[in-house]
C-alpha cells in the first residue's frame, strides 16, 4: 500500500509573513485528516519559519531545489547539508528549473544522490513538452528521464524516491492531462522504466504523483487512478481552502 501524498509547490510566492500564515492555516485545517502525507514546499527564505509552524504536526516540509555539493564557492546555491535536519523532502528537476535554469538529467541525477545521502526524500519531476506530446514522444521521453534520474541508485534508495509526472503543457495552464492518460503514462512509462531497471516489486513501491493544473474539482479523478499516488500542486497550493480540498480529495485512496 503506497501512502498518498499531496505536495504544495509554492514556487516564488509568499513573503515570510504570508508563508507563516498559510502554513499555520493549513496545519490547523488538516489536523484531523489521517492517511494522507502532506508536504509544503515554501521558498528557501521561509523554510525555517514554516518549519517552526508545522513542527510536531503531521505536515511535512520540502525545499524546491538544491545543489549537489555540500559546501563551497557556489554563490546563491543551497546545499543538501543545509537542508538536512531542516526539511524532509526536496523537489528536484522541476520543469521550470530545467527550462529556465538549464538543469540537465545528469545534474538532476547528482542532486537525487546528494539528497538521499542527506536524509532528504527527492520529489523528482519528469514530463514532456507540448511538441513532444503532439509528436507521440511522451512515453519514450518520460521513460528516458526516469532512467537518467534513477541511474546508479540502489533498489533500497530507489524506493525512497517520489516521482512527479508533470506534463509541461499542463503546468499553470489550466489544461490538465486526462486522468486515464496520465495514469497510463505513469503505469507504463514510469513504473515500466523502473521495473526495467530494477524489478516489478521495486516499481510497485515507488510513489508517483501527477502534477499540472490539479484543482479541487479534478483531484479525485486523478486520485482514483490506480497508478497515481498523489499530486504535486502549484497554483492551488497557494490558498488554504483549495490546498485542504486537495488533501481531502486524496482520501479517496484510503476510504
Ligand atoms: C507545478 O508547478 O509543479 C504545478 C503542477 O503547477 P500547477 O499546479 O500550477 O499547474
Amino acid at each position: 500500500m503506497r501512502t498518498p501524498i499531496i505536495a504544495g509547490n509554492w514556487k516564488m510566492h509568499k513573503t515570510l509573513a504570508e508563508a507563516v500564515q498559510l502554513a499555520h492555516e493549513i496545519r490547523e485545517a488538516t489536523a484531523d485528516i489521517n492517511g494522507v502525507e502532506i508536504v509544503l514546499c515554501p521558498p528557501f527564505t521561509a523554510l525555517g519559519a514554516v518549519e517552526g509552524v508545522i513542527a510536531a504536526s503531521k505536515v511535512g516540509l520540502g525545499a524546491q531545489n538544491m545543489y549537489w555539493e555540500e559546501q563551497g564557492a557556489f554563490t546563491g546555491e543551497i546545499s543538501p547539508l543545509m537542508l538536512d535536519g531542516l526539511c524532509d523532502y526536496v523537489i528536484l528537476g522541476h520543469s521550470e528549473r530545467r527550462q529556465f535554469f538549464g538543469e540537465t538529467d545528469e545534474g538532476v541525477n547528482k542532486k537525487i544522490k546528494a539528497a538521499l545521502s542527506h536524509h532528504l526524500i527527492p520529489i523528482v519531476c519528469v514530463g514532456e513538452n507540448l511538441a513532444q506530446n503532439e509528436a507521440g514522444e511522451t512515453a519514450a521521453f518520460v521513460g528516458g528521464q526516469v532512467k537518467a534520474a534513477f541511474a546508479g541508485l540502489s533498489a533500497e534508495d530507489a524506493i525512497k524516491v517520489i516521482v512527479a509526472y508533470e506534463p509541461i503543457w499542463a503546468i499553470g495552464t489550466g489544461k490538465n492531462a486526462d486522468p486515464a492518460t496520465a495514469n497510463s503514462i505513469i503505469g507504463l512509462s514510469i513504473r515500466g522504466a523502473i521495473a526495467e531497471m530494477y524489478n516489478e516489486d521495486v516499481a510497485q513501491q515507488v510513489r508517483i504523483q501527477y502534477g499540472g493544473s490539479v484543482k479541487p474539482d479534478n483531484v479525485e479523478a486523478y486520485m482514483s487512478q490506480p497508478d497515481i499516488d498523489g499530486a504535486l500542486v502549484g497554483g492551488a497550493s497557494l490558498k488554504t481552502e483549495s490546498f485542504v480540498a486537495l488533501v481531502k480529495g486524496a482520501l479517496v485512496k484510503v476510504r
